[in-house]
């Protein structure tokens, strides 16, 4: 029986590492390491099976038959072995035989023994092998058996795979299918093909050494880092940024509750005891904190498991020193990003050079996160499932936006085929590019105003890349998302003015700030934390309230455009009030300016979003104050479906080709004509070809999209006749069928229009 005292787990701990340390063959090791276990728990039956090539083999045992040795396999799920692996769970039976699982194998000769206890071995999360123990007597084993064959198992776990007894492949993967290649199909987020190599956003801490030189070093290790992680945690938790109450203040108050659990720090403490390193400590209790998770129904507590899930990575990643996202680690090589979601700052943070993809387990076509991916350049594959569990660290990685798939450990005929896709795109991308220079005007003489969206300083470039008009709308709260604090007047207005200088005389069309939704800046106070930010606090009623923000930014802008025609417009706009509002601090500014005697632009054009519905029913009220209208359809479209546009539940629900909307924009345009306001689109919408195509059908007169669209809406638009087209979109519209898309796309086919 095994000794409950701490010494005695000690001392079974350093023979181990004696084991470990010797230069004996594998296979010696592990032999002598199920003589030890065996002995230390006076049990008849000592065995270690390990993954190989999808099955569980015997690899080592004390009191099975030998010839079993390398004969008995098992798959995942056969037998109580099987069983163990495959759930990560642990067995503990007096009468093994009597279990539904139980798999006789007859020669192993274990039809003496009538108890049982197994547990998984584990790494990286998942099973590579199984140590069990039997007795001949029916007898249930103490928890404290239970825990140290736990504790065994980590060390064994460490051996194997420094021994290389299974295959990296095989230590990272729970099945045999996991270690070959595989295809996990997403949702297409942004378009694009790359290859690279997997890294973590959240980058996990593999334990490498299990086994404590120095308990007492140990234990001061992880005091140290509790105090660490505590002063972070209590530091979160001052900060004002959430305010009082609210979800956030909750997830805190859990956090905190976790982070000063006595009962927590005790367990990790004992297992240090037992002769654990600090790393392997914490990960062994997490280990059977998942175990337990496993068994829980209530969603609500599993939730909360999440929560000290999370912070046993962070005690981890402190005491290990591995600190900080995988952008603050740097990227080393050509990389696909793996992350269950990200915020458009975090993603900004990654060196464009590197980063070549991003996979994510939630993610939806307009949250902000796209469409700065978009705006870089770097194709996203979105909802694909489980993919954190599924892709391991440094996978090889083929990412085919065109497919929706990403491949994982691709076979070189994978890997051959896509090069050559790859090749075939990137040729028909340099020809789409040869049209950069022939108007956007369609077969029949409309000129449709064809722009870019940017952002960043650098997306001007994307101005001479694609031949675009000018840039339609320049998100200036990119600016606030990468820096670390609200940036000065003064940075503001040279951003601006480079971005003129390098438009030259090609309009750009400045949106004035829109925090707030998912775009919140952790440096900004919110005051109250919010059930629904995308209808909270945000953009211009943000703007409207804190008008020193307004003010700051109008002058910026003010003062970049001196000399120059200035063309500004408002996100978010519910209620024509609030224009007359933010145009009067733009007024005011350019009065001061004048005032001073100081040069301000030549004329401003004042343009609205129309992303709030009710706008619609007042643009009566608007539309004479306005040099130009642009819909916002990604927001317009998440408030007329009632549809969170960050939601991965929701992101393919409602179709941007919807009677529904299609009719919505029909009238708001019909309205704009009459009023002789030139109306556009900057949603993402009209990056897309049949998007596009309903679009002009409408009469919508100006795109602005993502650069990378340009091309192929420019061959769309000269290949289409805008007339005829007018006349299939108000007939569909009169009687819409049931697929409208299918009918769009059917008509433009038909009509040699260029859909790509
Ligand atoms: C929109 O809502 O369609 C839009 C262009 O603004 P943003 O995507 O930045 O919210
Ligand atoms: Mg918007």
């Amino acid at each position: 029986m095994l000794a409950t005292a701490a010494a005695s787990s000690r001392e079974i701990l350093t023979r181990l590492q004696e084991v470990m340390a010797a230069r004996t063959p594998a296979q010696a090791k592990l032999n002598a390491v199920v003589t030890i276990i065996g002995e230390a728990l006076h049990s008849e039956v000592c065995s270690i099976y390990l993954l190989r090539e999808g099955a569980l083999e015997l690899f080592a045992t004390r009191g099975l038959r030998e010839e079993a040795v390398h004969v008995t396999r098992l798959a995942l799920g056969e037998g109580l072995v099987g069983r163990i692996a495959q759930d990560l769970s642990v067995l503990n039976l007096d009468e093994a035989a009597a279990h539904p699982d139980f798999a006789y194998k007859p020669e192993t000769g274990e039809e003496f023994f009538h108890s049982f206890a197994g547990v998984p071995i584990v790494r990286r999360e998942r099973a590579i092998g199984v140590l069990c123990v039997q007795h001949a007597e029916p007898r249930a084993y103490p928890d404290i058996e239970i825990e140290a064959l736990q504790t065994v198992a980590m060390v064994v776990a460490e051996l194997i795979a420094g021994a290389g007894l299974v295959d990296e492949a095989t230590a990272r993967s729970p099945t045999f299918r996991d270690t070959g290649p595989l295809r996990l199909a997403g949702q297409k987020l942004v378009e694009g093909m790359a290859a690279g190599e997997a890294v973590f956003h959240q980058p996990r801490v593999t334990v490498e050494f299990t086994v404590a030189e120095d308990t007492e070093a140990e234990r001061a290790r992880v005091y140290s880092a509790f105090r660490k992680m505590r002063e972070g945690i209590d530091r979160m938790t001052r900060d004002a940024e959430f305010g009082a109450g609210g979800e956030h203040q909750e997830v805190l108050e859990t956090y905190k509750m976790f982070a000063y659990d006595e009962g927590w720090s005790r367990r990790i403490n004992e297992a240090i005891d037992s002769g654990l390193t600090a790393e392997a400590a914490i990960e062994r209790v997490q280990q059977r904190t998942r175990s337990r998770m496993r068994e829980i129904d209530d969603p609500l507590l599993k939730e909360r498991m999440h929560d000290l899930e999370d912070l046993s990575n962070r005690l981890l990643r402190i005491v290990s020193g591995q600190l900080g996202t995988a952008a603050q680690l740097g990227l080393k090589r050509d990389t696909i990003l793996i992350a269950r979601n990200l915020g458009p700052a975090e993603l900004l943070e990654y060196d464009r050079r590197r980063l070549k993809g991003v996979v994510l387990e939630e993610g939806s076509l307009t949250a902000h996160v796209t469409i700065v991916a978009r705006a870089m350049g770097v194709p996203v594959l979105g909802r694909v499932r489980d993919v954190r569990r599924l892709i391991n660290e440094g996978d090889r990685l083929l990412l085919d936006l065109p497919e929706g798939a990403v491949y994982v450990r691709p076979t070189p005929a994978i890997e051959e085929a896509f090069c050559s896709k790859l090749a075939l795109s990137q040729r028909r991308r340099a020809e789409l590019a040869q049209l950069r220079g022939l108007p956007p005007v369609t077969k029949d003489g409309r000129r449709v105003g064809l722009m870019v969206n940017a952002g960043l300083l650098d997306d001007v470039a994307a101005l001479d890349a694609t031949g675009a008009d000018g840039i339609g709308l320049f998100r200036t709260e990119f600016q606030f998302l990468v820096a670390a604090e609200l940036p000065r007047r003064e940075s503001q207005q040279r951003l601006y003015r480079s971005v003129l200088e390098a438009a030259g005389d090609r309009p750009v069309v400045f949106r004035t700030v829109d925090i707030g939704g998912d775009k919140a800046l952790p440096y900004l106070d919110h005051e109250v934390v919010e059930d629904n930010p995308a209808m909270g606090w945000r953009a211009l009623r943000l703007a409207l309230e804190r008008d020193g923000l307004l003010k700051g930014q109008a002058r910026a802008l003010i003062e970049a455009s001196a000399g120059r025609v200035l063309r500004v417009m408002f996100p978010m706009i519910s209620e024509p009030w609030e224009f007359d509002q933010a145009r009067a601090i733009i007024e005011a500014q350019r009065a001061w300016v004048h005032e001073h005697k100081r040069t301000g632009p030549t004329e401003v054009h004042y343009g609205a979003m129309l992303e709030v519905p009710a706008l619609a029913e007042t643009l009566d009220l608007i539309l004479p104050k306005l040099q130009f209208l642009s819909i916002g359809t990604n927001d317009l479209t998440q408030f007329l479906f009632a549809a969170d546009r960050s939601h991965p539940k929701l992101a393919e629900r409602y179709d941007w080709l919807s009677p529904a909307i299609l009719r919505f924009l029909a009238r708001v345009v019909r309205e704009c004509r009459a009023a002789n306001v030139p109306v556009g689109v900057c949603g993402e919408m009209g990056g897309r070809t049949v998007e596009a195509m309903a679009l002009i059908g409408l009469g919508v007169e100006r795109l602005s999209i993502t650069p990378a669209a340009v091309a192929p809406v420019r061959a769309m638009i000269r290949s289409l006749d805008a007339a005829a087209c007018a006349e299939e979109v108000a007939k569909l519209l009169a009687s819409p069928p049931p697929d409208m898309r299918g009918a769009l796309t059917r008509w433009g086919e038909a009509n040699g229009v260029a859909l790509g």
